[in-house]
């Protein structure tokens, strides 16, 4: 496949995250005004509220497109989802008859505000990075224990909280909450010292399933809408003594950061690949068709406060061992019922060199090995350093990328019960 050319240069040149091949769903304001939906293209943002206002889009069951927020198109089904995108292209095409139309509702993207582009109904966290879970499980384990005895079986995960869901560019509070280090005889309650993040990917839901009814890969596939950034911010010294046996609580409860774009589904079809070679055989219901991973290239940086980046882990979401459609799948074994706007995180995307780890707890193998940045060392994360997280999918002459997914750890409060009077 190769770049599909925009009647707006931006959108053509190679290096852009928002070529006409992508069309990523997000939502925006302009000082004051109403939020409204909107596709990001070159350096600009489509003003799709405006474009079904006016009759420019006309989508089948419509409209969709007059809430702040993508849920409605979602809910309205592939045939919905198809028929916007090609609508879309129609107008931005190169030689479209309706540029003169369509022109005046392009905002600069410097311009403008991004909200969350979605109501996340649910929210769900995966353990299903191979790299990950051995690296961690070595440090809590050993190595001869370090992957669980049911991992190479289920795609393990645990619910997580719809409310702390927010949008890049977020400040992220440290938290505070209970911890115990092993020399210590009793638990303290304190900020965390070693707040981390977790590089991930999100699936988006953009269809229900029915209670009771569980859903095959192929059709868990189907569901999907498309896929975010995700950084599922980590307190590792809370979630060390909360941990067990039901899984971490508090830890990453704090905040989980996505990038403002949704890339939907038919954008990525180019970059689909299998899943690693098992292991050992998953039971049916777990079997893949086709291929359901994505080849997308990912990267972490931190800058310290005033301080140039650095970029510290390259990895790659090809490196999952359960893919999106094979963890959403799992999900319903039990009969749960799957909505609208659930948000499912993979689970932390390390590599196989350390240059690959998708966590600062693997980069600094728990503290052990600082690691260099600007400016300094990093063992987890410090006072008003920003993480951000960048992904694209590379095609010939074009990219596929999600825009940044970025926030800022701001001081613990002083006393986190005080109250103002
Ligand atoms: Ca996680």
């Amino acid at each position: 496949m190769s770049l599909l050319r925009a009647w707006i240069d931006s959108a053509n040149d190679p290096a852009t995250d928002f070529p006409l091949n992508n069309l990523p769903c997000g939502v925006f304001s302009i000082g004051p005004q109403e939020p409204r939906c909107g596709m990001a293209i070159g350096d600009f943002v489509l003003d799709l509220t405006a474009l079904e206002h006016e009759g420019l889009i006309d989508l089948p069951g419509g409209p969709y497109l007059d809430l702040p927020f993508w849920n409605e198109v979602m809910e309205a089904g592939p045939q919905v989802w198809a028929a916007l995108r090609e609508q879309v292209t129609a107008l931005l095409r190169e030689g479209a008859p309706q540029r003169s139309e369509t022109e005046p509702h392009l905002i600069p993207r410097r311009d403008l505000t991004l909200h969350m582009p979605f109501l996340v109904s649910e929210y769900t966290d995966f353990y299903a990075g191979k790299h990950h879970a051995v690296n961690v499980g070595t440090m809590l384990r050993g190595a001869e224990n370090a992957l669980p005895p049911n991992w190479l079986h289920i795609p393990i995960g645990y619910n997580g909280r719809a409310s702390s869901v927010v949008v890049s560019g977020t400040a992220v509070r440290r938290p505070w909450g209970q911890v115990k280090g092993p020399d210590q005889t009793t638990p303290a309650f304190q900020p965390s010292r070693r707040f981390d993040i977790e590089l991930e990917m999100g699936a988006v839901v953009g269809q229900s399933s029915t209670h009771g009814q569980p859903v095959t890969v192929e059709e868990a596939d189907a569901m999907i809408f498309g896929y975010v950034l995700l950084n599922d911010w980590s307190a590792r010294d809370i979630q060390g003594w909360e941990y067990q046996p039901l899984g971490p609580f508090q830890a990453k409860a704090t905040a989980t950061t996505i990038s403002p774009w949704i890339v939907m589904k038919a954008a990525l079809e180019p970059f689909r690949t299998s899943t690693p070679t098992r292991e050992l055989p998953l039971l049916p219901y777990l079997h893949e068709p086709r291929p359901m991973l994505y080849d997308i290239i990912l990267e972490v940086a931190l800058a310290p406060q005033g301080t140039a980046e650095t970029v510290i882990a390259r990895t790659n979401y090809k490196e999952m061992y359960y893919s999106a459609p094979q963890q959403l799948a799992h999900h319903t074994t039990s009969g749960c019922a799957m909505n609208v706007g659930d948000l499912l995180g993979s689970g932390t995307i390390s590599g196989p060199e350390k240059g690959n780890r998708g966590s600062l707890m693997e980069l600094s193998w728990a503290g052990n090995e600082p690691f260099a940045v600007t400016g300094g060392t990093r063992s987890f994360i410090e006072d008003n350093d920003t993480l951000t997280l960048r992904g694209h999918a590379q095609g010939n002459g074009f990219r596929i990328g999600f825009g940044d997914c970025s926030g800022q750890v701001i001081p613990a409060l002083a006393d986190p019960y005080a109250r103002n009077k």
